[in-house]
């Protein structure tokens, strides 16, 4: 079994050869066919985000994030063998050869808030490829084949993403969907935007006015769909915003999360309007607190997705024929490559590791 793994946060990924794991318990072991590169790998690579107001930035390593770790939590694998305690009852539809995305936002497993199917909010995270190893590998264990969602002839590269991008977009416009009818507001045309619009389109939505600062990402965004695009950076960004969603906003998606971004989207809302923040570019907020009460906003922080979320993106995804999201396929062997590209922005689409 080959691995790329983070042996120092910020050092080059070193090539890792073992032996290939025999599946223990109720393990699965895969053999991965399409590993996602993740804007939040650079985060764990680099061991923490950027807090604001000086303070010290928030240390992977301090929240348990040990190294060496093999990154990789947009996985699809192809199902090589189960371990000795997985039932029939467990494997569900699931047999040997088949393909499946891997759900790697594990808990405890046994905590009220993991019983109640959130694992992805439990206060002891195990998640595949960040707290244990994942996806950067030519093989992987997956510690229960429930974590495994069956492809069911979706493309592995294209699929791949929607362990983490997708499901986080999905969950974030789940928690708006009673806006839906009307614009909202969705701040970053990057990957996760185009992906927001197809999903909303999906999900029977209105549309999407997408403020982004890069011209070339606003066409790609008009290109893909949105009512309307603003440059965030323009004077007069919150009067372009409220002219052209009509009407009031109910509802403002921010996939960037950077201390202009949460302000503009803070104050661009209606009363009673919700600020969804998924982004995690780093920084702090300076909103007037009593704007809070007063407009009775209420801001959401939106993390990933839970297991039921994500089945019922790939659902989605399999009844209204979502296009895929433009992606870059890349040999494993070049993971490291696919970090530093990602890193410098020199990235068209989503890198994909192919083993
Ligand atoms: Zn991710
Ligand atoms: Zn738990």
């Amino acid at each position: 079994m080959k691995s790329f793994k983070v042996v120092d946060f910020n050092g080059p990924l070193q090539e890792v050869d073992q032996e290939t794991p025999q599946p223990s318990g109720t393990q699965v072991l895969l053999k991965v066919k399409a590993a996602g590169v993740c804007h939040s790998d650079l985060h764990i690579w680099e061991g923490g985000y950027d807090l604001g107001h000086g303070r010290k930035p928030l240390s992977l390593r301090d929240r348990g994030v040990s190294l060496p770790r093999t990154m990789g939590h947009e996985t699809v694998g192809e199902v090589l063998a189960f371990g000795p305690d997985v039932t029939a009852e467990d494997k569900d539809d699931l047999a040997i050869g088949d393909v499946a995305l891997v759900y790697p936002w594990l808990g405890c497993g046994h905590c009220a808030i993991c019983l109640a199917g959130d694992e992805n909010m439990c206060l002891q995270p195990n998640s595949l490829g960040v707290y244990c190893d994942g996806g950067y590998a030519d093989h992987m264990t997956v510690p229960n084949p429930k974590y495994l969602l069956n492809l069911r002839g979706l493309d592995p590269v294209t699929a791949a993403p929607y362990a983490c991008s997708g499901v986080t977009t999905y969950s974030a416009l789940k928690k708006v969907a009673s806006d839906l009818h009307t614009p909202i507001v969705i701040f970053g045309a990057g990957g996760l935007g185009l992906m927001a619009l197809s999903l909303l389109r999906a999900m029977g939505g209105k549309g999407a006015i997408v403020v982004d600062i890069d011209a070339r990402k606003r066409a790609a965004a008009e290109q893909a769909g949105a009512l309307a695009t603003v440059d965030g950076t323009a004077p007069d960004a919150l009067e372009q915003l409220v002219s052209k969603a009509g009407g009031p906003i109910r509802a403002v998606i921010d996939l960037v999360g950077n201390a202009k971004t949460s302000q503009l989207g803070f104050d661009c809302l209606t009363k009673g309007g919700k600020l969804v923040i998924v982004g995690l570019f780093g920084g702090g907020a300076t909103w007037a607190l009593p704007l809070i009460p007063i407009k009775a906003i209420t801001i959401q922080g939106s993390y990933v997705g839970n297991l039921r979320e994500t089945r019922e993106l790939l659902d989605l995804v399999r009844t209204a024929h979502i296009a895929p999201i433009p992606v870059t396929p890349m040999p494993l062997a070049k993971a490291n490559q696919a970090l530093v590209d990602l890193q410098q922005g020199r990235l068209v689409g989503r890198a994909v590791l192919t083993p």
